[in-house]
């Protein structure tokens, strides 16, 4: 290919709005364009590297036994209606109505397919001789993202391979569940990414249902948790916390005084921290009382000042299908005060309390106090707050109600934050922000019920398939090299995804250098190397930075003195310093360290090391 001859718009400046690496990297080095907010053209390059990393998966995708098909893009509402989601998804769901003659049909652009696929296996799968098989695609899906953000790692149109699963029992979903995530860790290792499998929701199978996939990045939207010593790794939704130690912020307090119960009143002060501003504490003397529904009873939940209520984790515990903050009519009649004073003594209603296990020793505490502009300082869980503790507790200014409990329980439920012990061993916990690239998952029979997928078993009774499903976002595979792969200069592309393995760089535009350029670039080719030939007449300057900015792996300069000693420059974008190579022969040499590197990436990968 001739640079003049394609289309490679790169950018000196950085473009208005782009503010993360891959964002400015893939809109300067002239691989995507902007559409709309989420919504971006892939230009010639882009698309090379996209291809290169469709290509990588539907190889390993492949090799697990799954098949291609392609489903329409478009489905009727009514399958989505079937399985409850128009409601679930709400206006992420990108919905349209085609005028047909005198109807109108409601029709979806797909965010995901386990309808299409769900209804499809069920009008074609009939019996256990035709199970377990795994289906799959690459094609477009649309998700209207509110605040599509940050280029090309979340648009409302997106690139996704989705399998699915179809089995007669759970060995059979387990034996491919396991095939397909050692095929992602193949897939991503391929693709040069730092990869980290962590333990997610697990829905309705339970277990370890369900893992993502997460490239660990500074910008990545997604936090995970993991454990150095042990290697345990969970997103915030599932990462479980382990028992308190001594000397952990959460231990059992050993001696410490306990102060009276005491009201204060707390003039315009409702949040975490304007209540901590007005008494001069740290959020962690304070505790927060959030009133929920679950299943449309209250529960209140005890949670210290500096950590987050974790809605997943208090979901299993009560076993309830909606979890939701109550209103503020609801928190009114619970707690007798206005949204911002709950406060675990003196609840109006007797309902049930969960108190998450790092308030369990608590003591000194402030807390809302149930009453307007009102807290409590020096409230002791162990004494204020245990439902054998009933009757009023005297305080050395004001007389504070009966406390109130239904019953309290202890449990965790909240997020993990840096430092938390280690539920596997005895280790501590880590937080980093990443990128969600991948996510398998145990589905079960949601769909397949919904949708009909039964099939005759072998003892002739019908039977509901088991199902699993599983994504990875294709363009995030993209924007996740640039993110974790760049220095000042651009982006450094793995030669496995690189939209051109190697440049030919000449630095005159002259008869004889052109001449062994393009016999350069047509051996090559030949050898089925990926070869991009700058044949623009440009300093070489502005030449070079647009091949470090684009990132080619390898660069080959063609320069007059290198001519007269039959000698060409050779370059890893990787590395500081060229090397000289023979021109004799040099496109066999260059082929061979060229599919080397395609196979074993070990360059590249010693560069990422250092
Ligand atoms: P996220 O939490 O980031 O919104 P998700 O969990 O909703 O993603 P899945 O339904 O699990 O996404 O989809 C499978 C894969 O598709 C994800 O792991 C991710 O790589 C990719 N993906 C999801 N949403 C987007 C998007 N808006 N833009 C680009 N890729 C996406
Ligand atoms: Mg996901």
């Amino acid at each position: 290919m001739l640079w003049s001859q394609t289309l490679i718009p790169t950018m000196k400046e950085t473009p208005e709005g782009a503010e993360i690496p891959s964002h400015i990297l893939m809109l300067r080095a002239g691989l995507i364009a902007q559409v709309m907010a989420g919504a971006y053209t892939y230009l010639p390059l882009g698309l090379r590297s996209l291809q290169k990393a469709m290509q990588i998966v539907r190889e390993e995708m492949n090799r697990t036994g799954a098949v291609e098909l392609l489903m329409s893009a478009m489905c009727p509402i009514s399958l989505y209606e079937r399985t409850d989601r128009v409601e679930a998804f709400g206006d992420v769901l990108v919905k349209a109505t085609l005028p047909r003659g005198g109807r109108k049909v409601p029709i979806v652009f797909c965010p995901t397919h386990e309808e299409e696929v769900t209804d499809l296996v069920s009008r074609f799968i009939s019996s256990y001789r035709q199970l377990p098989i795994t289906l799959y695609q690459i094609q477009t899906k649309f998700r209207n993202e509110e605040r599509p953000r940050f280029g090309v790692l979340r648009t409302s149109e997106f690139l996704m391979k989705d399998a699915y699963s179809f089995h007669a029992n759970l060995e059979s979903l387990n034996a491919t569940y396991k095939k397909i995530y050692d095929a992602y860790g193949r897939i991503f290792s391929r693709c040069g990414l730092p990869f980290l499998p962590v333990e997610a929701e697990s829905g309705p199978i339970g277990g370890d249902a369900s893992h993502e996939f997460m490239i660990p990045s500074p910008n990545g939207e997604d936090k995970v948790v993991y454990c150095a010593a042990c290697g345990y790794a969970a997103n915030t939704e599932k990462a479980e916390i382990g028992p308190c130690r001594h000397g952990d912020a959460g231990a059992p307090p050993v001696s410490v005084d306990m102060k009276p119960l005491t009201e204060l009143a707390t003039p315009d002060a409702h949040t975490v921290e304007q209540v901590c501003q007005f008494l001069k504490v740290k959020p962690h003397k304070l505790i927060k009382t959030l009133i929920y529904l679950a299943d449309g009873k209250p529960v209140a939940v005890l949670v210290r000042g500096d950590h987050e209520a974790n809605e997943n984790k208090l979901r299993r515990f009560l076993n309830v299908a909606k979890l939701e903050l109550a209103d503020p009519g609801t928190i009114e009649r619970v707690t007798g005060a206005p949204v911002g004073f709950a406060g675990p003594v003196g609840l109006k209603e007797k309902i049930d309390v969960l108190a998450d296990n790092a308030v369990r020793n608590c003591r000194n505490m402030v807390a809302g106090a149930n009453k307007n502009e009102t807290h409590v300082v020096g409230l002791c869980i162990d004494r204020d707050c245990m439902p054998q503790t009933s009757g009023a507790v005297q305080s050395d200014t004001v007389q504070i109600g009966s406390v109130q409990l239904g019953s309290m329980q202890f449990g965790d439920f909240r997020d993990a934050v840096e430092g938390d012990p280690c539920p596997r061993c005895s280790g501590s916990l880590s937080i980093r922000q990443a990128i969600e690239v991948g996510h398998v998952f145990k589905l079960g029979t949601k769909y397949s019920e919904a949708l009909g997928a039964k099939y005759l078993d072998a003892d002739e009774t019908q039977k509901t398939i088991i199902m699993g499903c599983y994504g990875i976002g294709v363009n995030r595979i993209i924007a996740g090299i640039c993110e974790t792969s760049y220095d000042e200069a651009g982006i450094v592309w793995p030669v496995n995804l690189a939209p051109f393995e190697v440049l030919l760089c000449p630095i005159k535009i002259d008869e004889a250098s052109m001449k062994i350029a393009h016999a350069l670039h047509d051996e090559l080719e030949t050898a089925g190397i990926d070869c991009l030939l700058d044949d623009r007449d440009q300093r070489p300057g502005v030449k070079f930075k647009d091949a470090d900015l684009i990132g080619f792996p390898l660069r080959i300069v063609i320069g007059p003195k290198g001519i007269e000693k039959g000698e060409l420059e050779m370059k890893w974008r990787w590395s500081k310093e060229p090397e000289m190579l023979p021109l004799e022969g040099a496109a066999l040499k260059i082929a061979q360290l060229l599919q080397e590197e395609r196979h074993t990436a070990r360059r590249f990968r010693a560069a990422m090391d250092r």
